[in-house]
């Protein structure tokens, strides 16, 4: 049973042209965290926010926990629903201090509300300054005040819009971790919003991908960027290199050279051979590779990237270790491991 189903959402603010979602439909399983990702524009607040109940669909269902929250023109209250939220500035209340700020959201019938709060503090790690006020905290206290207020009065789904974007780079790996650990420790269940290829495919159980308001694809993160539907999914999560190739019985004649694959038998007209940067290998001179000239190496610390031309000026990108040296304009012998096979028009 999934804690949280849409099924067929639709929905199109005012006057616009496009909808900004689209017939989107997908199942939350109780405890996972599941990412939403997509450029500016493709609908992910949107969606957080019909799941919240701060906004009407035009047309579908969604059920959480079991019970139906929207259906028709038919819809629980945003109160109703037990939902947390963290929106992209935090929305802490400036007047009211920390400890008062998490007390805010948990029901006054819970006698012991300051408990709550302080152990909920405790848990997103802030054991200190619960008198003090919003303005005097640094983002990244803020961000876990946010995240405690959210959580709280232990709602049935909690929902993160844009939760890395205010932190810089060094920070945000440590906060992904901490932020999964936390949300792990509790069970609870979880969806945030990032245009971060990163953040999602690093903290999420599942991802989905968004594009004009239609849901691309739903999976692990593994199968999001190792086997995409579609060239734009595959281009989201990452630089994809084409070489255009013609089948014979034994392989693929490419301007790079020819590449020994039993598969190629199976195509009759030209194809792309598509494959990411590190699905490819400079190595030494030896049987099965193919080669060009080396027209440019980018060191970035982790990891270099080769581009590498063939005899027309064709260009495609390695990864290498760091650690290898290249004189530019020599000739390298690169193979690849993994490519997936379409056939070009
Ligand atoms: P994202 O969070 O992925 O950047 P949004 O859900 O905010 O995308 O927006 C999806 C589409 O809906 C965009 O075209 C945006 O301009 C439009 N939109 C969002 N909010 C409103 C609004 N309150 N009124 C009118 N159009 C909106
Ligand atoms: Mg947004």
């Amino acid at each position: 049973m999934p804690i949280l189903s849409l099924q067929h959402i639709n929905k199109k603010y005012g006057q616009a042209k496009d909808f900004a979602v689209n017939d989107v439909s997908f199942d939350v399983t109780e405890g996972e965290i599941l990412a939403l990702v997509g450029e500016s524009g493709s609908g992910k607040t949107t969606l957080l926010r019909l799941i919240a109940g701060l906004e009407h669909p035009d047309q579908g269902s969604i059920s959480l926990s079991g019970q139906i929250i929207v259906e028709g023109s038919e819809s629980v209250p945003s109160h109703e629903r037990k939902v947390g939220m963290v929106f992209q500035d935090y929305a802490l209340f400036p007047h009211l201090t920390i400890l008062e700020n998490v007390t805010f959201g948990i029901q006054k019938s819970k006698g012991n509300r300051d408990q709550i709060a302080k152990d909920t503090l405790q848990l997103v790690g802030l054991t200190e300054d619960h008198n003090k006020y919003p303005h005097q905290l640094s983002g990244g206290q803020q961000q876990r005040v946010a995240l405690a207020r959210a959580i709280a009065p232990n709602p049935r789904i909690l929902l993160m819009d844009e939760p890395f974007s205010n932190l810089d780079a060094m920070l945000k790996d440590q906060v992904r971790e901490e932020i999964r650990q936390i949300i792990k420790k509790t069970g609870i269940t979880a969806i945030f919003v990032t245009h971060d290829t990163k953040d999602a495919l690093s903290t999420a159980d599942r991802v989905a991908i968004l594009h004009k308001g239609f849901l691309q694809q739903l999976d692990i993160p593994k199968v999001l960027y190792e086997n995409p539907v579609n060239p734009y999914v595959a281009n989201f999560f990452g630089k994809r290199n084409e070489i255009l190739a013609t089948p014979s019985e034994e392989g693929f004649y490419t301007s790079f050279g020819f590449i020994n694959d039993p598969e190629a038998r199976k195509y009759k007209t030209k194809v792309k051979l598509l494959f990411r940067p590190e699905h490819g290998e400079v190595v030494q001179r030896k049987g099965q590779q193919i080669s060009g000239r080396i027209v440019k190496v980018s060191y970035f610390g982790s990891h270099q990237l080769v581009k590498i031309s063939d005899d027309e000026g064709f260009r495609v990108t390695i990864r290498t270790n760091p650690g290898r040296v290249f004189d530019e304009v020599e000739r390298a012998f690169f193979y690849l491991w993994k490519y997936d096979i379409e056939e070009a028009f």
